[in-house]
This record gives C-alpha cells, sequence and structure tokens, in this order.
C-alpha cells in the first residue's frame, strides 16, 4: 500500500470545524487507499499567542523553555484531529516528534533534522491507524524538545515523506498554490500548475511564504513529489517536480518581494585576506544569517567597503558585531538602512536566455527606481530598492516579463 503524507498548516485546522473537515479529507484519502500519515501545526495564532506569553515573563526568553513552549501549540492539534478521526469511526493515533523519533540537532528554535525513526510509524500503520504528527518539533540527543523555525511543519511532514518512501506529500494550505506573484501585491498573479524544487527552493527564501525553505531542500534531495493545494476546496494546485525540458521554455515563473531585512553597510575594511572571513564569521557565531553580499573598493585602494542584508529583528546582534569590528580595526564606520526592499524574479529558464538582468533592471529604470545592490545566480536575480516602491516594482515586472 503507498504512504501518503498530508500535511495541514494553521488554518486548515484553524477551528472545531476546520479540524472535522480535514477528517473528512484524511478518511477520503485513506479511502482510496492510501496509509495516510498527517502531520499539523498548531491551530493559527496559537504559535504567535504563546510567544506573546513569553516575551511578557522575560525580555529574552531562554530557547530551550521556548521550545518547550512552542511545541505544545502542535500538541493540542494532533489529540484533537486524532479525536474527529476516532468519532467518525476511524482508527487514528497522534504522536510528539518525540514519541515518532524525530532526530534533531540541539541548536533550539531553528533545529534541523538528523534522522527519524521510521519502525513505530510502520507498526502503526500496518495496524490500519491513520497516524497523527505535530509538525514543527523534534528531539536532539538529550532528549530535549526542539523546534525547527516558524513554519518548520513543512519541513517535517516532507522528511516524514521522505523517510517513509511517500507516493506524495501534500502540503494543504489556505492558498490554492503557488502564484506568479503574491496576488495581494500584484492583482495579475496567477497560479502555476507545476515548477520545480530549484524555483520553489528560491522563492521559499525569497520571501513567497508558501513553504518552509528547508522543505523544499529535502524534497528536492529525496525527490518528493509535492502538492501545494487549498484545503478549503477541491482544486488540483501546484505540484513541485524535478525539473523538465518544457519548463525551460518559460523564462521567468514568479516575482517576489521582502522587506523583513536591512542593509548593513561598513565602510574602511582593510584589504587584505581574513578580513571579510573574519566579519562573516562572526555573524555566523551568533546564529545571524545573511543573505546578500556586495563589496566595493575604495578609490585608495587599500579598503573596502563591504554591504550586506539581515534580518531586522537581528540587527542588535549585528550592532554589538559591528562595534567589536571596529574595536578590532577591522571596520572604519558602519551604517544602517531598514528602509529597503528585496525584489527579485525566478525560473529556471533563465539558464538557457540571456538579457533578463538587462531587461529587469530596464523595466526599473523606467519608473525611476534606484537600484542600490544586486545579486543573483543561475536561476534568480535580486535588487535591493527602496522599500515604498516594492510593490509598484513587482507589478511592472511581473508584467514585463508576461506572467499577467
Ligand atoms: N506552528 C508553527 C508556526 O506557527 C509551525 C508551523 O505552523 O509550521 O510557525
Ligand atoms: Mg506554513
Amino acid at each position: 500500500m503507498a504512504v501518503l503524507v498530508q500535511k495541514y498548516g494553521g488554518t486548515s485546522v484553524g477551528s472545531i470545524e476546520r479540524i472535522k473537515k480535514v477528517a473528512k479529507r484524511i478518511i477520503k484519502s485513506k479511502k482510496e487507499g492510501y496509509q495516510v500519515v498527517v502531520v499539523v501545526s498548531a491551530m493559527s495564532g496559537v504559535t504567535d499567542r504563546l510567544t506573546s506569553l513569553a516575551h511578557k515573563i522575560s525580555k529574552e526568553p531562554h530557547i530551550r523553555e521556548m521550545d518547550m513552549l512552542l511545541s505544545t501549540g502542535e500538541q493540542v492539534s494532533i489529540s484533537l484531529l486524532a479525536m474527529a478521526l476516532d468519532s467518525m469511526g476511524h482508527k487514528a493515533v497522534s504522536m510528539t516528534g518525540s514519541q515518532v523519533g524525530i532526530q534533531t540537532d540541539s541548536v533550539y528554535t531553528n533545529a534541523r533534522i538528523q534522522s527519524i525513526e521510521t519502525s513505530k510509524l510502520k507498526s502503526e500503520l500496518k495496524k490500519g491507524n491513520i497516524i497523527i504528527v505535530a509538525g514543527f518539533q523534534g528531539i536532539d540527543e538529550n532528549n530535549n524538545v526542539t523546534t525547527l523555525g516558524r513554519g518548520g511543519s513543512d519541513t517535517s511532514a516532507v522528511a516524514l515523506a521522505a523517510a517513509l518512501k511517500a507516493k506524495y506529500c501534500e502540503i494543504y494550505t489556505d492558498v490554492d498554490g503557488v502564484y506568479t506573484a503574491d496576488p495581494n501585491k500584484v492583482k495579475a498573479a496567477r497560479k502555476l500548475n507545476e515548477i520545480c524544487y530549484e524555483e520553489m527552493l528560491e522563492l521559499a527564501s525569497l520571501g513567497a511564504k508558501v513553504l518552509h525553505s528547508r522543505s523544499v531542500e529535502i524534497a528536492m534531495n529525496f525527490n518528493v513529489v509535492l502538492h501545494i493545494r487549498s484545503s478549503l476546496n477541491n482544486k488540483k494546485g501546484t505540484l513541485v517536480i524535478k525539473e523538465s525540458k518544457a519548463m525551460e521554455k518559460i523564462v521567468i515563473n514568479g516575482v517576489t518581494s521582502k522587506t523583513d531585512e536591512a542593509r548593513v553597510n561598513i565602510a574602511g575594511v582593510p584589504d587584505k585576506p581574513g578580513i571579510a572571513a573574519d566579519i562573516f564569521n562572526d555573524l555566523a557565531g551568533k546564529n545571524i544569517n545573511v543573505d546578500m553580499i556586495v563589496q566595493s573598493t575604495s578609490p585608495d585602494g587599500k579598503t573596502n567597503s563591504i554591504s550586506f542584508t539581515v534580518k531586522k529583528k537581528d540587527l542588535t546582534k549585528v550592532k554589538g558585531i559591528m562595534q567589536e569590528l571596529k574595536k578590532r580595526n577591522h571596520a572604519g564606520s558602519f551604517s544602517i538602512n531598514q528602509k529597503i526592499g528585496i525584489v527579485s524574479i525566478v525560473g529556471v529558464g533563465m539558464k538557457s536566455h540571456a538579457g533578463i538582468a538587462g531587461k529587469m533592471f530596464d523595466v526599473l529604470a523606467k519608473s525611476k527606481i534606484n537600484i542600490e545592490m544586486i545579486s543573483t545566480s543561475e536561476i534568480k536575480i535580486s535588487v535591493v530598492i527602496e522599500e515604498t516602491k516594492v510593490i509598484k516594482a513587482m507589478n511592472i515586472i511581473h508584467k514585463a516579463f508576461d506572467l499577467n
């Protein structure tokens, strides 16, 4: 019997009514002949509420305790869903991450899955049970509860699908699938029928909030077919699959933006080997993720200036590190600009089409939007622009690349 993994996000299990609806959908899949493993998030709003409780107790809550707290949200939804299935006459068993054996490292609030024990799951499936697993959580080697970072239930689901060699991993959410752009920002956005892992990975890390990016990495590495679809209707959603020849014909598949980052500029960085390594190792040592990096040389040729973007929430830590670097003469001065946005275009077709960057810059120039930083990969181009111009930029780019 084929295994099907389904993941339901917070809004899909946001009320008793919705939980009952989800139960019915699960029963339908079971009746189609699948062994069903379900991963659920906390009911919508719960994780935020727990987080704010913690911040009422302490400015910087201990992260081990934070994970202990946050993991309870999912425990509520798994048990309620199992009860709903049971009351409809279907055998179901709920399991926490630790009961399953979802082993992670010990990076609290942002742990990574290292392995998944499948024996218990398999024996429950053999007994005919539907298994409901708490998403977003695991356990480290010392039995501490860990969580996988906000939105991490997607990652739990895909990792389980990979471990159980599931036929599909269905991700149920409150939108119909993956769009060419966020419909709240670009009215003309369209739903995509399919997209490849690489594109999805870029979109996820570029601010499209459909999937936790780690989940896409796992899907890509283990070839898990993802189907992102709505739990509110029966429409086909977006399939996330391996790249195909046909996909390369379409140059751009999506436009995204994010405004949760700030740009840090360091001037007067001595131009000698090891300094950049030092700066970015210091940031990494404090678990600060750096996104774009641009280095330019000053006219005197003795110092560089380095600009990079980081999440605004990390700025306090970043400032501390910058002060330290100044003391060690690794930096002359630094400045921070929080009023920026990053707009990106993504498409595997870029690999085989020339002139995409030029076209994007042209469109922005025509609307008098200044580009402050640029970064590219084989399949994406990102630009930093003024925050207030992000929506406009997205719309004109969306149109220029025929995505409307
Ligand atoms: N409940 C967690 C969150 O709100 C995990 C998830 O929903 O994926 O971030
Ligand atoms: Mg989510």
